[in-house]
């Protein structure tokens, strides 16, 4: 019979959550397991802080790439003799006080589970969207920017990543249509300076894009009210900028409570309602959703699951 690996805690998701999480779970001598996806249209190990060419609020570093982040993250918690694997969680349950992982790979055991899945973008919804996905339809101005070298592209949504993708994109393309539903758009303060400032981007506001079309590419995009007197914009690209959803149905299977938005609850000590089980960043019911924030949630659920752990030995 094979041996299965167990671990004190198995952290799903590498993104810099997982990383971070590991790194302090290293430290307090948990055998830590991370795994993160890696293939088809899933992050890379790093998450999706690798997508960005730009961070300047993760405190310590005035100007980094994610992918730099992601990196630094990685190796610091590689020193403290933690695992990462690029294996994909497919089933969770629990058996006792016991939580067995299946992954596209192998099978572990473990003492506790720490979700740090993140989420996925939300496709855009509109007719054309999926006709034309990579063929003009995009989600990430970093992986794709290039192809739009002096052409017109348009980014849906007012987000801060939404006003950082359109910075992105104006290095490339000639003209940045940012069309937004709502009455202004989001950006940090220092994100909208610059957007304002960029001749090159357009800030259309309380206006839908009803349509996407094209023939082999994209072309054009049809608003649902007048610009400029048009209601057709030429545009080579259109990138999506309308949210994210939690990827939190593994944690759903295995019984932890779930808001409206598809986020995990979790307490202050970054606890779900199941003992053993906890989660961090993107994925949980957090406000302010950053690096930071989440980084931060992720070393409290380190921290918990060491607590848990501790306990139960003089249990
Ligand atoms: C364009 C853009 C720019 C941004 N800029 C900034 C910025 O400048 N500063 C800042 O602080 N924040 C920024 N953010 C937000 C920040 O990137 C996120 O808040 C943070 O990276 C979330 O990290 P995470 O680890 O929770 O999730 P993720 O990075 O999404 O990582 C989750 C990982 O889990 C993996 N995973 C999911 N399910 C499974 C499974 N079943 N098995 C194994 N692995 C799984 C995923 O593939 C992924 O790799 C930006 C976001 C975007 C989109």
């Amino acid at each position: 019979m094979i041996k299965m690996e167990s671990y004190d805690t198995i952290i799903i998701g590498a993104g810099v959550v997982g990383m971070a999480t590991g790194m302090y779970s290293g430290r307090l001598n948990l055998k830590t397991l991370v795994m993160g996806t890696t293939s088809g249209s899933e992050l890379p190990i790093g998450g999706v802080i690798t997508l960005t060419d730009s961070v300047e609020n993760y405190p310590g570093f005035k100007h980094l790439t994610g992918m730099e982040l992601a990196k630094k993250m990685e190796e610091h918690a590689l020193e403290y003799g933690i695992s990462i694997k690029e294996e994909k969680a497919l089933e969770i349950s629990k058996e006792k006080d016991t939580f067995m992982v299946k992954t596209d790979k192998e099978e572990y055991s473990s003492k506790t589970v720490i979700f740090a899945t993140g989420a996925k973008w939300r496709e855009l919804p509109m007719p054309g969207a999926k006709q034309f996905e990579n063929k003009g339809v995009h989600y990430c101005a970093l992986c794709d920017g290039a192809m739009f070298a002096s052409k017109n592209v348009a980014i849906i949504g007012g987000s801060d990543s939404a006003a950082k993708e359109a910075l992105l994109l104006a290095q490339y393309a000639e003209k940045v249509y940012v069309i937004y539903r709502g009455d202004k758009i989001r950006p940090e303060p220092v994100n909208a300076k610059l957007v304002e400032k960029n001749e090159k981007i357009e800030v259309i506001t309380n206006t839908n894009v009803t349509e996407i079309l094209g023939e082999v590419m994209v072309n054009k995009i049809i608003l649902d009210k007048e610009y400029d007197g048009k209601t057709e914009l030429d545009v080579s690209g259109v990138f999506g900028a309308i949210g994210h959803i939690p990827l939190s149905d593994l944690a759903k299977g295995l019984g932890a409570d779930i808001n409206e938005k598809r986020e995990i609850k979790i307490n202050r000590d970054s606890e779900t309602n199941i003992p053993g089980v906890f989660a961090a960043g993107d994925v949980v019911d957090s406000g302010f959703k950053q690096a930071i924030t989440g980084v931060g949630e992720g070393v409290v659920a380190a921290h918990s699951a060491y607590q848990y752990i501790k306990k139960k030995e003089v249990q």
